[in-house]
């Protein structure tokens, strides 16, 4: 079978769940048998997001190979339950980068480097990256919103695409809003049409409208927009604001959006096993919301919830799984003080402090963690998170008072978070960040050994810190276990406290966030979660 290809791009606005639609139709494709992966293009220049402001751009996502990229990575393995690589993100930065290092080697044998065809090109090399694999499908989302500056390099690759292959082996998907006014209690096609125009003048007719809305989309409203934007009746698919997130695919499978796919692309429309999402959805949807467990993360991005959006999707996978409703706070650390903590956190079952960089609200993560350790409120510390438990540990039950990470404190004597510096040179990417998947075997009898229920595991990185070991004895000895380490034994990756001691303190160096799916809970997530229940049932 020839590799098909589906390509979404977004118009009106932005923001309107383009990434959820890539990843819901992914989905439905493999519901159906197919072998699907999904691939973003971002138009800015940074060459991955891994220096970007978490509040400009919300979470960096990393994949198992390490690859530091868009959060809509991170929707897509939930959905479609497939690790992504580096292959699947790729920036305007990535593109122009290797062009100008092709230039510089000379490969355009003196010719003028040009936006047609040499950026072009490029961006279709990406494309075509998942030929000769065993991937049937790429869908490919374009970030950004039709008529950006930015983009028209990238729409313009993705028309040539339709030129180069056949026509069944192509279908452009276009993701609107439709916006609803109250006032005369209508929903307006305009911008729609507007939209459709621009990319029509871009040289792609789209084939499939998914029109984001609130309201249900009235016939009379489906046939001006299949006139107007040319494109059949039955390819207007609503996409109404759903009340759980993980419905959407299910959504959309009603509104025949796979179906339209499967006849534009003329693959056989089998049906679809949806019955194990739907069945997630079923024990979704009976959770009873009256009881519900607070759940407070604690970190220093709150302004900007996408910044922990892998954080709060694995609360709720978490959740699920307890069969328990689960609401997120997102506290500034930076207001954590001795005098404001009780107030601030008094109310929480659990509590997470997540991974970041840089000092700002450090001390109020630290006083976070004194706070879940003496009051026995569930905790789960992630990479800063853990690493800041370590320092809390030395500081308050080891007594050294000016303990810190070497991230903060240059002079301090007790550097019981540091960097190795034998670890720089077998990194991968040849950075200094420890990046991507990396094993971790769990000690026996341990809490990690038993929320895993087996002995190594792989979970995602991303710091340059890590445990010093020569203070491994001493916290060790007074009750701060290292229950995960490399399989050498030289990098400590969980540390916890002994249920006997606490209802449940882990923290860990890795990202758990990352590999937590909604049909395949993160452990120590769901660990974090039965315990806040179970105390609260108690
Ligand atoms: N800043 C810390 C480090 O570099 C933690 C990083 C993180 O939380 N991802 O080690």
């Amino acid at each position: 079978m020839n590799t098909k290809y589906v390509f979404i791009t977004g118009g009106v606005v932005s923001g309107l769940g383009k990434g959820i639609t890539a990843a819901s139709l992914g989905r439905l494709l493999k519901n159906r048998g197919y072998k699907v992966t999904i691939q973003k293009f971002d138009p800015y220049i940074n060459i991955d997001p891994g220096t970007m402001n978490p509040y400009e751009h919300g979470e960096v996502f990393v994949t198992d190979d390490g690859a530091e990229t868009d959060l809509d990575l991170g929707h897509y393995e939930r959905f479609i339950n497939e690790n992504l690589t580096k292959n699947s993100s790729v920036t305007m930065g990535q593109i122009y980068s290797n062009v100008l290092d092709k230039e510089r080697r000379g490969d355009y044998l003196g010719k003028t480097v040009q936006v047609i065809p040499h950026i072009t090109n490029e961006i279709k090399e990406k494309i075509y990256g998942f030929e000769n694999t065993e991937t049937e499908i790429v869908i490919t989302e374009i970030g950004g919103t039709v008529g950006d500056i930015e983009g028209l390099s990238i729409i313009e690759a993705i028309r040539q695409v339709g030129l180069e292959k056949n026509p069944e082996d192509v279908i452009y998907i276009h993701v609107t809003l439709l916006p609803y006014i109250f006032g005369s209690n209508e929903i307006k096609s305009k911008p729609t049409q507007h939209s459709v125009k621009e990319l029509q003048s871009l040289g792609i007719k789209p084939d499939i409208l998914v029109c984001r809305t609130e309201q249900d989309i009235p016939d009379t409203i489906r046939e001006k927009l299949s006139l107007f934007c040319n494109v059949r009746k039955t390819s207007v698919i609503q996409n109404k604001t759903a009340d759980c997130l993980y419905a959407v695919p299910l959504m959309l499978e009603e509104e025949g959006l796979a179906r339209e796919v499967c006849n534009h692309l003329k693959l056989e429309n089998y049906v679809p096993d949806n019955q194990k999402w739907e069945e997630m959805i079923d024990i979704i949807r009976k959770i009873d919301t009256d009881k519900q467990v607070t759940i407070g993360i604690v970190g220093k991005y709150v302004q900007l919830e996408d910044s922990y959006i892998s954080v709060i999707e694995s609360i709720r996978h978490a959740g699920f799984a307890n069969q328990i409703a689960t609401k997120v706070e997102l506290i500034d650390s930076e207001t954590i003080t001795p005098d404001t903590v009780k107030e601030k956190l008094s109310n929480l079952d659990g509590i997470i402090v997540p991974g970041g960089f840089g000092e700002r609200g450090i001390e109020g993560m630290i006083e976070t963690i004194k706070y879940a350790r003496e009051n026995k409120v569930p905790f789960l510390g992630i990479c800063l998170g853990m690493q800041m438990a370590v320092v809390e540990y030395a500081r308050n039950v080891l007594k050294l008072e000016d303990a810190n990470s070497a991230e903060f404190s240059q002079t301090t004597k007790n550097p019981v978070i540091h960097i190795m510096e034998e670890q720089k040179a077998i990194r991968k990417k040849g950075g200094t960040m420890r990046l991507g998947s990396y094993p971790t075997v769990l000690k026996q009898g341990s809490l990690a050994r038993e929320l895993y229920g087996k002995e190594e595991i792989q979970e995602r990185h991303r710091h340059r810190f890590e445990y010093n070991n020569s203070y491994k004895q001493k916290l060790e000895e007074a009750g701060l276990i290292c229950s995960g380490t490399s399989p050498d034994g030289n990098l400590v990756e969980i540390v916890e406290i002994s249920p006997e001691n606490h209802p449940y303190f882990v923290g860990g160096q890795f990202h758990p966030e990352l590999k937590s799916r909604p049909n395949k809970p993160s452990p120590v997530f769901v660990g974090l979660v039965r315990a806040t229940k179970n105390l609260k049932e108690k």
